[in-house]
Parts: C-alpha cells; structure tokens; sequence
C-alpha cells in the first residue's frame, strides 16, 4: 500500500463539460473535507456515497467551485485505497484551483501518468490486461469502442488466459507425478497426454490471437456489408446514415460497381459500412468485379444489412440470400414502405426472428431509428460481439501468445523425439510462465513502468 495520497485531473477538460478531480491515498477524504462545505459531514460519510457542496478556500473563506463529491472507500475502489471524486462543470481554471487548493498544504501530491492505475495494479485490484485495457479506454473514441474496453476490462482476456493457465498448470502436475513416481509406469499414455493437452492449449491461443483482428473493431467499427438486389435502396441507405452523397445513387440497376466504405457511429456503436453491387449472377464483366467484391465483403463481415423493396416480390436471388443469411447476424431492411407492399414479408418473418427485421423507407427518412435501436441492442445483448468478446488488442499481448505458441509446439516436438518428460516438462513451464507474463503475475518492474507510462494523468 502506498502511503502518500495523489491527484489529478481526470477526465479531459473539455468546453464547459464535467471535469472530475480524483484523489487517491489515505488522506484522501481528510484532505477534501478541509476544502468541502456541505450539510453532510464527509469524514463520516459511509462508502460509495455522493454529496453536493462547495469548494472553499480555507484561507480566504471564498467559495472557489460548486461541486459533487463521490466517496469510494478502500478497497472498494478502483486503486483500492480510499477514493474521492471531485466533479465540477466549471471551465478549466476553476477545476485547476480546486486542484491547487488541495495540493497546496503538501499533504497531496500529484499524480504522475497512469499513477492510479498502476496503484490498483500493485493492490491487486486489476491485472495487467484490464490494466491495458484502460490505455486502450482512454484512446478509445466512440461510445461502442468504449464498451469493449470496458468488456476487457472486465477481464475477458485475463479470463481466458488463465483457464489456459489452469490447464497447463494440471498438465504439469501430472507430469510431476509421473517423475516422481515412475514405477507407474505410464510413459506412453503420459507422451500422448502431454501431446493432447498442449495441442488443445495451441488451438485456444491460436483462436485469441486470430481475435487480434477483431481488436481492430476498436478503431475501425464493426464490419457492415450492405446487401441486396439492385435498386432496393443500399446507396440511398448508405448515403442516408453517412449523410453525405459519397456513393452514386442512380435508377439504373447495377451501377454501384464497387465496394464503398463509409465510417458512421450508429446508436453509439462504430460501423464500417460497405456497400457493395448486388449479389447475383451476372455477364457484366465490370459489374462481376463489384459482385465478387461483395461476395467477400459478405463473409468478412459482422453484421449484414440485408435490404429488400417492399414493393416488389421476393425474387429467387433474394430466397438466395436468405439462404446464405440464415445462421449470419442480419438485420433486414424492408425498404420503401411509402409504397405499397407486395412484398411477401410472412415468408421473411419464418426465417428471421421478429425484432430483425426493421421497415423503413430511406427516402421518407423514417424508421432510421428503428434500426439504430436494433444495432445497438444486438451489440449490447452479446449477439453481435461472438467474435470479439475476448479480443488481443495490443503488440505486447501478440507477442506473448506467439512466444507461448512455439513453447507448446516445442513440447509437442519433444515428445514426438521421446524426449524425457521432465525434460519436455521446461517447455510447458515456459508456456504457463509466458502467460503469467501476459495477465502480470510475473512481471518486472521495468515493464511495469514501460506500460504505465503510456498513460494518461489521471487515470
Ligand atoms: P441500390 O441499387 O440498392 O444501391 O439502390 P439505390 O440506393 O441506388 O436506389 C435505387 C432507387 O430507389 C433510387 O431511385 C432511390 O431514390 C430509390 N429509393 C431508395 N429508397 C427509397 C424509398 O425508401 N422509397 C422510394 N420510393 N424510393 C427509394
Ligand atoms: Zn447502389
């Protein structure tokens, strides 16, 4: 436990926003309460309580801010030791006085980057990977990217890596057995084990580190295929959400050739937008590149937003797709609903659950709403995030599974040679060892403070 108490500033200090001070340490509420002027008294306020007063200057007796208090205490805290929270709305000079004032008896000190954070780390509030996970929350800049910060934060990856951990560590101790007792004389089925068990480690950390991927949603948005026969309105869709005419929308069919990318936040969740060329067979040979084109775009995507003219009839193309979209996560788009419906909605309806399917007419600009709500609840409900629920986000992570990876295909190895066990032993010690590295049960101090150090004040 530290025994000095910090602060900083630690939300951006924006054009009028809220801007938070938050101390940490063991004179953290005595401290504020020299400052504080409220009807409750915080010294004895009880965790995790909020209180509205006012920030004074104990020398001159002036009223400096008007602010809430939050009072988190130890361990029930982010740092785990006892927190206080100082919100103010004011603009930036009268948040730096509040800081100053506390700061000004010596008692507080401030906070050198990702001090707080490395604090909860040492106080085995959170691991190495949450501890990353709040560098990429504060690079973070939609609402969605946020939530999978937060998602990691939680210790999805840490999560993973140690059932990973937990396997070897069994592997390991029946190895051990198998030495210290070999009159057993198990070797072979021990070899096959060994065998079974690093390859099932390999296939787990193959699956995260094909996730590294997804950790691109952070930056770059779920990947959103537009689909659909020409003519049902995707251009208009995409033009509609990015609310800028980069697409060429036209009445002929087939004249989006290619695969447009667009950038939009929708319902707080980043989407990268392709539109592509209808899906269907064609001669055309510049319209075969936009399809084949699309074709990929289809599978690489995560989330596919099938559109359909509510006034034409399902054509084979569109039974097609519904094929294919089956087991995908689909949104339907039944568009144009200013016209009349002939559309044969009941027979979409037995494919695609209910609250998938959206009507809206792009044109009438109604409905955009609906299928706002629909992306975000199936984000927020898990259903679009399989994928990336457990995501590898940052070199060093990459770089650790890689190594764990040849750890295991070296013990694999081994005891493919017949190399002795306690000799294959040290390759899966090395694997469980580099893991430890990844969620910080092992680490040194210098990558400690390399990692740290990438902070920001004030987290
Ligand atoms: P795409 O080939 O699927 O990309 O379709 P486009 O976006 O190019 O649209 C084809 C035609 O349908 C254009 O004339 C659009 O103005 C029109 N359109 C798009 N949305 C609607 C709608 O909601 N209602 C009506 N009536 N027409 C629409
Ligand atoms: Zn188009």
């Amino acid at each position: 436990m530290n025994h000095d108490t910090i602060a900083a500033i630690s939300t951006a200090v924006g054009e009028g926003g809220i801007a938070v001070i938050r101390v940490s340490g063991p004179d953290a509420v005595g401290e504020s309460a020299k400052l504080f002027r409220s009807k409750s008294k915080i010294t004895e306020a009880e965790s995790h309580t909020v209180h509205y007063g006012h920030i004074v200057d104990p020398k001159t007796g002036d009223t400096v801010e008007e602010i809430i208090l939050t009072i988190m205490r130890g361990p029930r805290s982010f740092t785990a030791e006892d927190v206080v929270e100082l919100s103010t709305h004011g603009g930036v000079v009268a948040v730096k006085r509040v800081l100053e004032l506390l700061l000004r008896e010596g008692t507080v000190r401030i906070a050198e980057p990702g001090e707080f954070t490395k604090r909860a780390f040492l106080n085995g509030r959170i691991d190495l990977t949450q501890a990353e996970a709040v560098i990429d929350l504060i690079r973070s800049k939609s609402d969605r990217a946020f939530s999978i910060a937060m998602k990691q934060s939680e210790g999805a990856l840490s999560k993973r890596v140690k059932a990973l951990r937990h396997t070897l560590i069994e592997l390991l101790a029946h190895i051990e057995v198998n030495i210290d007792y070999p009159e057993h004389d198990v070797a072979d089925m021990t070899s096959a084990f060994i065998k079974e068990r690093c390859k099932e480690a390999e296939a787990e950390i193959n699956k995260l580190l094909k996730t590294a991927r997804e950790g691109k949603i952070l930056r770059e948005g779920i990947v959103t295929a537009i689909v659909g026969r020409p003519n049902v309105g995707k251009s208009s869709l995409l033009n509609a959400l990015v609310q800028e005419n980069k697409a060429i929308v036209t009445d002929i069919p087939g004249t989006t050739r290619d695969v447009i990318e667009e950038y939009v936040t929708l319902g707080g969740i980043p989407l990268r937008l392709l539109d592509t060329a209808g899906i269907r067979e064609t001669s055309d040979v510049v319209e075969r590149i936009g399809v084949e084109r699309s074709r990929s775009a289809l599978e690489e995507a995560d989330l596919i937003l099938f559109v359909l003219n509510v006034n034409e009839p399902l054509h084979p193309d569109d039974r097609l797709l519904m094929e294919q979209l089956r087991d995908r996560r689909v949104v339907i788009l039944l568009n144009k609903t200013d016209l009349p419906t002939v559309l044969e909605i009941a027979e979409l309806e037995s494919v695609f659950a209910a609250d998938s399917i959206v009507r809206l007419s792009v044109l009438q600009e109604t409905g955009l709403d609906v299928l706002e709500g629909v992306i975000s609840r199936m984000f927020f409900s898990g259903e679009l995030e399989t994928a990336d629920l457990t995501y590898v986000s940052n070199v060093r992570h990459i770089t650790l599974l890689g190594h764990t990876l040849q750890s295991l295909a070296d013990a694999v190895e081994a005891t493919d040679m017949g190399i002795p066990i306690d000799i294959v032993q040290i390759d899966v010690r090395t694997a469980w060892e580099l893991l430890g590295e990844l969620i910080g049960d092992s680490v040194s101090e210098s990558l400690l403070d390399q990692i740290f150090s990438q902070f920001c004040l004030g987290k």
